[in-house]
């Protein structure tokens, strides 16, 4: 279990390090501002649709190592996917790290297994799932601000 922990330790790292898709888009169709301020992390997420498929999205801002690498893992996890699968995995997700949302629809994380190894930490659920809330507000075109608090 030990070299499992360091992996995950490695994978969230190298996010942190070099954050995928980190970048603002000028000509997004959905975007949303997120903020945590229990932890300091502001992120935008920028997302583009076309036919229901979710064919890009990006985030930008200040997050700590482990907001920046669930947003950019996030992020590389939901490009292809249509706007229900990517619902879907927002749910399950959020389910895998919080386990108290009734959800019994799970489906696989894939990579961002890594990533519920937070759960045993409360105060951290909030900086892995701010991107998600976000890219949420953002897909339902609520242009706005999202706090955890
Ligand atoms: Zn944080």
């Amino acid at each position: 279990m030990e070299n499992l922990r360091e992996l995950y330790q490695e994978v969230i790292l190298d996010h942190n390090k070099n954050p995928r898709n980190f970048r603002a888009m000028d000509d997004a169709d959905g975007f949303a501002h997120g903020n945590n301020p229990l932890c300091g992390d502001t992120i935008d997420v920028y997302l583009k649709l076309k036919d229901g498929v979710v064919e890009d999205v990006s985030f930008a801002g200040h997050g700590c190592a482990i907001c920046t690498s669930s947003a950019s893992m996030m992020t590389t996890a939901l490009k292809g996917r249509t706007e229900a699968e990517a619902e879907a995995l927002f749910n399950s997700f959020h389910h895998a790290l919080t386990e108290d949302a009734d959800y019994p629809d799970d489906v696989p994380l894939g990579k961002l297994e890594v990533l519920k190894g937070v759960k045993d930490y409360p105060v951290r659920v909030k900086c892995a799932t701010l991107a998600w809330h976000t890219f949420d507000a953002a897909l339902k075109k609520h242009q706005g601000e999202v706090t955890t608090e």
